[in-house]
């Protein structure tokens, strides 16, 4: 990986260390270099959460490298579990920030919904992670320790398979730090996911797209495009400067380039963006492409349901919709609803803990 950092990595965890700079540290610890190699499989690959348990390392320099840096970042604050098995996690960070991932198990298949930002700056008018604003970047070691606390959740019983980039943030605005974390997700030396089972969500940034497209791997791209009429898109998402059809044009090139069909988001809200002429209008723009649209009938979010008179739509004015998209010629997936959903959306955990009394 890179090199060491011009001004040092003094104290910061080792999750958040290069492979250099995980090799300067231990040699400055008196070790040799291929005990770094060992430290770090220790740290990704067995996703060990103390010095203790790096077995085959010295315990002098175990104990070297635990006085400069702690193994971790994060702790979990809070766990919510479902009853279907959905938990969702607060994991407090080093500032005494908090992000919030959640684990959905769902027959063979367990995945895992990360956070790339404390907040986010994007403020869909629907989303409770948007409602404070963005507080900071997650750096790539906290991104990437939350499938590690994660894999230690799940143990031996299930298998981590997928990631979904789709907690709080917007995961394109912090690509320096996405970048690396989901190379180490990806690498068999260390979590080993496939790219194919990797799919981050966007909501719609067409310059950082191009970023993200000329990245390797290849990675699933899913967009939040929530409306195909800009006037619509602009009261959704009123952040965002971005015509459709340039977000749309970039997804399109991220297909051509990567051979990965784009998943196209679309949170529907009574009356707002669930109307039979939202449909056509999806329709037209995205009728002829190789693509699916995935609705997600809203969460609601009480304090934005309130303040802003939204709702979740009913069941036939969700199917209307879908059908109208089918008889267009589109694929379309409706997302069920989760434990997670339930209890929480998106951002909605770290909103009622940080509306909680102080504890004790
Ligand atoms: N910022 C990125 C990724 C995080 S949001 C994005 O917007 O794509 C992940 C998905 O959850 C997005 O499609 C977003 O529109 C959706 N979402 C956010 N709040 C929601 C809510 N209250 N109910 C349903 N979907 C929501
Ligand atoms: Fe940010 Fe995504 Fe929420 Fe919009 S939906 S505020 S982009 S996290």
């Amino acid at each position: 990986m890179d090199a060491p950092r011009a001004d040092g990595a003094a104290r910061l965890p080792l999750t958040d260390l290069t492979d250099a700079e995980v090799t300067a540290a231990v040699v400055a610890c008196g070790g040799k270099p291929f005990q770094a190699r060992q430290v770090l499989h220790w740290l990704w690959r067995h996703g060990v959460d103390d010095y203790a348990q790096m077995g085959n390392v010295p315990a002098q320099l175990r104990t070297a490298l635990a006085e400069r840096h702690p193994l971790r970042g994060a702790t979990v604050a809070k766990a919510d579990l479902a009853d279907d098995g959905t938990e969702k996690l607060l994991l407090r960070l080093r500032d005494a920030e908090t992000v919030e991932c959640v684990v959905i198990p769902d027959g063979e298949r367990t995945t895992l919904c990360v956070s790339t930002q404390v907040g986010c700056p994007v403020a869909c008018i629907f989303c409770a992670s948007g409602m404070a604003g963005v507080k900071r970047n997650l750096t790539a070691g906290e991104i990437v320790e939350q499938v590690l606390v994660a894999r230690r959740r799940l143990g031996a019983a299930r298998r981590l398979t997928n990631l979904v980039v789709m907690g709080m943030g917007e995961p394109l605005l912090n690509l320096d730090a996405l970048l690396p974390a989901l190379q180490r997700i990806h690498d068999a030396d260390g979590i080993d996911m496939g790219a194919r089972r990797i799919t981050v969500s966007t909501s719609g940034y067409p310059r950082q797209m191009e970023r993200f497209a000329a990245a390797d791997p290849a990675y699933n791209l899913a967009v939040s495009l929530h409306a195909a009429d800009d006037a619509l898109r602009r009261e959704l998402v009123p952040t965002s400067s971005a015509p459709v059809r340039e977000i749309v044009e970039a997804a399109h090139r991220y297909f051509g380039r990567k051979g990965r069909e784009v998943t196209y988001e679309v949170v529907l809200l009574e009356g707002r963006n669930d109307r039979p002429q939202d449909a056509v209008a999806m329709v037209e723009v995205l009728g002829a492409l190789p693509c699916t649209v995935n609705l997600i009938p809203w969460n609601p979010v009480e304090e934005l349901a309130a303040a802003r008179g939204l709702r979740r739509p009913a069941k036939a004015r969700v199917d209307a919709f879908a059908d109208a998209l089918r008889r267009g010629g589109l694929n379309v997936t409706v997302r069920r609803q989760r434990g997670a959903d339930r209890s929480a959306a998106c951002g909605q955990l770290r909103l009622r803990a940080a509306a909680a009394p102080p504890a004790g």
